[in-house]
């Protein structure tokens, strides 16, 4: 078989278990939440591969992103979230909060789930409706996608910690608002270190500006290695974007292999 066209079976095979069922291309938004971007344009061969993301040293050959490195708490720190030591501490503050207005109309906080040995964290932008009724993190349509991505490469669910920006839904799913966002960040900084990932997957403009502190675009964020406290941190496309825009599975099939590989490393 030629090159070419094993090339083209691996990646309908990859476009199959990313959920896709078509390879009609349509143009929609880039997170599906923010205003409309001009159509991505077709991705160039040289496209980072599982080969090309790493290079044979292990270091990744995907270009260096933005480093962003707020202090950790000191020994003698008297904030209650500083102050947990298990995801579990972490959640029962969240349940606990009021220090911006989504509590109002929240049936559930969505604190996040996994195992605080998760080698992988994901981070999304905020829990939906069926997140707020269950508690539980991608679980509406965008997560079934999220776990078919995960599986792709060959990551159960259940051995990542899935959690979002905002721990609690807004109202008719708007983008969190920066209030909302400064709000409920420590309790994501504090998650991220009880777990201390290898590797961060922010999905969608919210969690990676949110995370690397910056307004820089999801297209201008992508397709770099970018460090949180010095965490490595991919950037890609929200599930809930590409269940609205099939166009950019394949780009999110790149970031979110450059993620495995650098898990692998
Ligand atoms: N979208 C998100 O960003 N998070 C969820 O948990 C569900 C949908």
């Amino acid at each position: 078989m030629s090159d070419s066209r094993a090339l083209a079976i691996e990646y309908l095979k990859q476009q199959r278990l990313l959920g896709g069922d078509s390879v009609i291309l349509t143009v929609g938004r880039p997170d599906g939440r923010t205003a409309e971007p001009p159509p991505e344009p077709p991705q160039p061969t040289e496209s980072p591969t599982i080969e090309s993301a790493v290079g044979p040293s292990g270091r990744p050959t995907v270009p260096s992103g933005l480093s962003f490195d707020p202090p950790s708490a000191d020994l003698f720190a008297t904030d209650p979230i500083q102050q947990t030591h298990s995801l579990q501490d972490v959640a029962t503050l969240i349940a606990a909060c009021r220090k911006c207005k989504l509590c109002e109309a929240r049936t559930n906080t969505v604190p996040g789930e996994g195992p605080a040995t998760a080698r992988l964290v994901v981070i999304g932008e905020g829990p939906g409706r069926t997140e707020d009724e269950t508690g539980r993190p991608f679980v509406g349509r965008a997560g079934e996608l999220l776990t078919k991505i995960l599986e792709a490469i060959k990551l159960p669910r259940d051995q990542v910690f899935i959690c979002n920006v905002v721990k609690c839904r807004p109202p008719e799913n708007r983008l969190p608002q920066y209030d909302e966002i400064a709000a409920c960040l420590p309790f994501l900084y504090r998650q991220i270190e009880l777990i201390k990932p290898k590797v961060i997957l922010a999905m969608g403009g919210t969690a990676a500006q949110s995370l690397l502190n910056t307004k820089q675009s999801l297209g201008g964020l992508r397709n770099q290695v970018h460090r949180f406290r010095g965490i490595p941190v991919v950037v890609t496309y929200h599930p809930a974007a590409l269940l609205r825009n099939p166009n950019w599975k394949r780009p999110t099939w790149d970031d979110v292999r450059i993620a495995a590989r650098l898990l692998d490393n």
